[in-house]
């Protein structure tokens, strides 16, 4: 079966969530995004893993779906339908792991899958020996991610640990500043336990392509969404059998007529794409950077490097190297980022959503409208620039300014001169 996948979000037990991130909104938003596998999100949390054993139910493939549904308040639901078998969940959690290691410290994050609710009691009952899991939906462990990974080795070796955004510079696998150059160096003996990578919104695959030593792993991506409207804003496209076991078996193998894609950000829209120092509003190229040494040239502190500048460092290979037999991807702009382009306004407001609303209902799902249904039957629908936004972005016809140092980057599908001369064959603009 085809199917979609998101399997990074948070509860609202994390901090800086929204309040909608309870299990009802979730399977709503999910069936509007068009995914139909969603992380249940912070297992570790003891109330949250309290409504998790409340609200759900295993649906007898390692999967677990809604007992009962309440309709949410958000009054652009209503008119949505669900129902339980639309949208299953994964037993999932994310741990932040800040350690020291050979004299330096380390902070990570690792996402981590399982199958059954035994498996979770079992690691929770572990873990809340090790560290205050209470204090927030994505607890801080002060112990070494390997013996964590050994821990889930033997605890539930049917669990899977998977390294989160693993460029971002505070918090991964090799962030710049607190990260490792290699994953042996990371996780050493267990590195065989670990078969796959989550690139995170900064990156996409072909930058993680440039690393030879990631050719045995999986890049998955995943929205690592603190509110349901952006849940699937990096997902993963599988076809290959609903289950726990088959995700599993399609994420070893790699093989892209199982894991047939990732739905990916442009890399340039995440928040540490670029090298920057945000109080002094500026944003520089890795090559720009490596001319004034790192240092920000307004203020002379340390610049925050970016994902891109990581990569280039721990790259083996060129840009235009492709490894053969990868699992391939689609840069896609969220449909609300669109329509706030073509009306000019913000992402979230309610006219935005008014109109997304208004394309969920004709077309069904979020993902169908920006990648499957013809631009022409989307033109029927007002205003019409969004259909046209949404042409642009499958052409890839978009602007961005870099994010930096924490700001997102910011897109423009709509460049004046683009609209003047559509037919002009636009002038694909990354920067
Ligand atoms: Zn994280
Ligand atoms: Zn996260
Ligand atoms: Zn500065």
């Amino acid at each position: 079966m085809k199917f979609i996948a998101d399997l990074h979000i948070h509860s609202k037990f994390s901090r800086a969530t929204s309040k909608e991130m309870t299990f009802d909104n979730l399977a709503y938003w999910a069936k509007v995004k068009g995914i139909s596998l969603v992380a249940s999100g912070d297992f570790t949390h003891p109330e949250w893993f309290f409504l998790t054993k409340q609200k759900l139910e295993p649906s007898g493939n390692g999967f677990f779906r809604l007992k009962s549904i309440n309709l949410p308040p958000n009054g652009f639901l209503k008119n949505v339908s669900l129902s339980a078998d639309e949208v299953h969940f994964i037993l999932s959690t994310e741990i932040s792991f800040i350690y020291s290691k050979r004299g330096k410290v380390r902070k990570i994050h690792l996402l981590v899958l399982a199958p059954d609710l035994e498996s979770v009691e079992k690691l929770n009952q572990r873990l809340s020996g090790l560290g205050n899991l209470r204090a927030d939906g994505r607890p801080i462990l002060g112990i070494d991610a390997k013996l964590f990974v050994k821990m889930v080795a033997e605890l539930c070796p049917r669990c899977v640990v998977i390294p989160s955004h693993i460029w971002t510079p505070w918090f991964s696998l090799f962030g710049a500043n607190s990260g490792f150059e290699a994953i042996e160096e990371c996780f050493e003996e267990m590195t065989p336990f670990i078969f796959a990578l989550e690139t995170g919104l900064s990156s996409d695959p072909p930058m993680n392509w440039r690393l030879s030593a990631l050719d045995r792993y999986a890049l998955v991506s995943n929205s690592d969404a603190h509110s349901p409207s952006r849940l699937g804003r990096e997902a993963n496209v599988f076809d290959t059998e609903f289950s726990y076991n088959g995700l599993v078996a399609a994420l070893k193998s790699r093989d892209p007529r199982r894991f047939l894609y990732t739905i990916e950000f442009f890399p340039e829209e995440g928040k540490y794409h670029y090298d920057g120092h945000r109080k002094c509003n500026v944003v520089l190229s890795p090559r720009e950077s490596r001319r004034t040494n790192n240092l920000c040239p307004r203020c002379g502190k340390k610049l925050t490097i970016g994902v891109l500048h990581r990569v280039e460092e721990l790259a083996d290979r060129d840009l235009n190297q492709v490894p053969p037999d990868k699992v391939p991807f689609k840069n896609l702009i969220p449909l609300n980022e669109v329509i706030a382009e073509a009306l000019n306004k913000t992402p979230e407001c309610q006219s935005v959503w008014e109109i997304y609303f208004r394309f969920i209902h004709e077309f069904g799902n979020e993902q169908r409208i920006l990648t499957e249904v013809p631009i022409s039957e989307l033109s029927r629908v007002q205003p019409d620039k969004v259909s046209l936004g949404v042409e642009r972005m499958r052409k890839g016809l978009v602007h961005i300014e870099p994010g930096h140092d924490g700001f997102y980057g910011r897109i423009s599908l709509f460049p004046a001169e683009a609209i003047e001369g559509a037919s002009g064959g636009g002038q694909l603009s990354l920067f």
